[in-house]
């Protein structure tokens, strides 16, 4: 082994070689493989952390084509409940719908439908049977929120329809009964799905969206390898994720190795190993089972693993190592971790990536954890590392879940601790939907200016040539003051 490696090389280091293009940006098809299994319509995948991915962000991502993994710093318990309400969020069918009993009061059926953001639920008896339904147009005149839900539901006989009915059906039947909501129930009459009309409406809202068999919304989970991670694993699978992510900052570890195989033997989901910066890492975790292989030590907004621990390897040269052994073996590379801008995704992919994990360019949206902060009139939202202090002591919620990310989780002081993270804020951003826009429009343009028509063709043919630090600085706007914000740049 040489002492001294190749010179590593990150985004701003390289920039995408222009070719010959037969193709307009629209006509650029960014389907991309998430795992050995799901196929995503747009390659970004909103990181673990507590400031970025909650149910509510895992929705906006999925609804855009992409997906949402749901951070493990809360109890196996929240963490399964957030995977159940990204599941229950909108389907084309809900298999275990929310019910209440005819003997709940109003109050308890407003609690439900706050807590779930849904406008009304099917009544079932204690054996499961339907007997009725209670929405908001039967509760909105009522002032006595302690009556019970048998005095003011619709009752049956209501508009159902058997298990298995057809989408087309199913649409016909709202239709033509006027109502919003189609219970599903079985020879017995107990019920077994639901259907609403605004689940129509949003999958032609939402032509993209990452969807289950089911018509679901799709997830994923991360967990740790220490502790009760098999126990939040199975969990997580318990509650509908459709994936999970085993996620350590040092995955080239054996605690990683045993992790994936116990996962892969209990559960049906397909499992995403990392975070690894080299090809023998990459090879490790493709051997010991992985679906996907997620790459970055080191390259995030908020990491100080580098600086505290010298050790890393820049993310280009990563991603570039990891997929000469994950190209072969037919395993989709995850860029984790590091993207600025929107042309870090055309770049990542030309590199080797099949999808990119985005954490500092997701943080800021409305959809993320967190209020908005002001400051001098400007909005703002917190950010902050996994490995920070703030969320290795996390008090708060009683305990970190955070620390094992980091091997730390015998670490009882607080004071003791090495943070590899930091705590900070970002600008706000708005919706989900208008950021997405703009990094997937970016990625369009990349695939015109390269002629790539596929996310295999920038595989195969994206060439990255290595410029100077002068060459970065024509890169950027130079010679100039911006005076005008734009929707997709922001100064260095
Ligand atoms: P960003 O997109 O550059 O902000 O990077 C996000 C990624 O940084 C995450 O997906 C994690 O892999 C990684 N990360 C999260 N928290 C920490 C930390 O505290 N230290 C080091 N890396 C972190």
């Amino acid at each position: 082994m040489a002492k001294f490696t190749e010179t590593g090389l990150t985004y701003d280091d390289v920039l995408l070689v222009p070719a010959y293009s037969d193709l307009q940006p629209g006509d650029a098809d960014t389907t991309t493989r998430l795992t050995r299994s799901l196929n995503l319509r747009i390659p970004l995948i909103s990181a673990a952390m507590d400031t970025v991915t909650e149910a509510r962000m895992a929705v906006a991502m999925a609804r855009q084509g992409g997906i949402g993994i749901l951070h493990r710093n809360l109890s196996i318990e929240e963490q399964a409940q957030q995977i159940d309400l990204v599941k229950r969020s909108e389907a084309g069918m809900v298999t275990n719908p929310v019910t209440c009993s005819p003997d709940d009061t109003l109050a308890d059926v407003e609690r439900l439908c706050a807590h779930y953001r849904i406008s009304g639920v099917p009544v079932t008896d204690d054996k499961g049977v339907l007997v009725g339904i209670v929405t908001n147009r039967d509760m909105r005149f009522e002032t006595d929120q302690s009556r019970p839900v048998r005095d003011v539901m619709t009752p049956m006989p209501l508009v159902t329809a058997p298990v298995g009915v057809s989408r087309d059906e199913a649409f016909e039947l709202l239709r033509s009964h006027k109502v919003e909501k189609l219970p599903l129930v079985d020879a017995g009459g107990r019920l077994r799905g639901l259907i609403t009309v605004k689940d129509f409406t949003k999958s032609e809202q939402y032509p993209l969206a990452t969807k289950d068999v089911n018509g679901r919304l799709v997830v994923g989970g991360a967990v740790g390898v220490a502790g009760d991670a098999e126990k939040r694993a199975m969990a997580l699978l318990e509650a509908g994720a459709d994936v999970i992510v085993v996620d350590i900052a040092h995955g080239h570890s054996q605690g990683m190795y045993e992790m994936v195989a116990k996962v892969k033997k209990n559960g049906a989901a397909d499992v995403i190993a990392g975070n690894i910066a080299t090809r023998a890492g990459a090879q490790a975790l493709i051997d010991a089972g992985a679906d996907a292989v997620k790459v970055g030590v080191g390259p995030g907004s908020i990491c100080t693993t580098r600086v505290v621990a010298g050790v890393g390897a820049p993310q280009v040269t990563a991603i570039y190592e990891a997929s000469l052994a994950c190209r072969p073996a037919g395993v989709p590379v995850i860029g984790d971790g590091g993207l600025q801008y929107s042309g870090d995704i055309a770049k990542a992919l030309a590199a080797g990536a099949d999808t990119v994990m985005l954490g500092s360019l997701l943080a800021g949206c409305e959809e993320s954890p967190g209020e908005l902060i002001f400051i001098n009139g400007k909005q703002y939202k917190s950010y902050r590392g996994m490995g920070s202090l703030g969320a290795m002591r996390n008090r708060e919620r009683g305990g970190s879940y955070s620390k094992d990310r980091y091997s730390q989780s015998d670490v009882a002081n607080e004071s003791l601790l090495i943070p590899e993270g930091i705590e900070g804020q970002v600008p706000y951003r708005g919706p989900v939907a208008a950021v997405a826009h703009q990094l997937i429009g970016g990625l369009r343009q990349a695939m015109w200016y390269t002629g790539c028509r596929t996310v295999p063709e920038m595989h195969e043919r994206g060439q990255l040539m290595p410029i100077t630090a002068a060459g970065l600085t024509e890169s950027h706007p130079h010679d100039i003051q911006m005076t005008v914000e734009a929707p997709n740049y922001h100064g260095r």
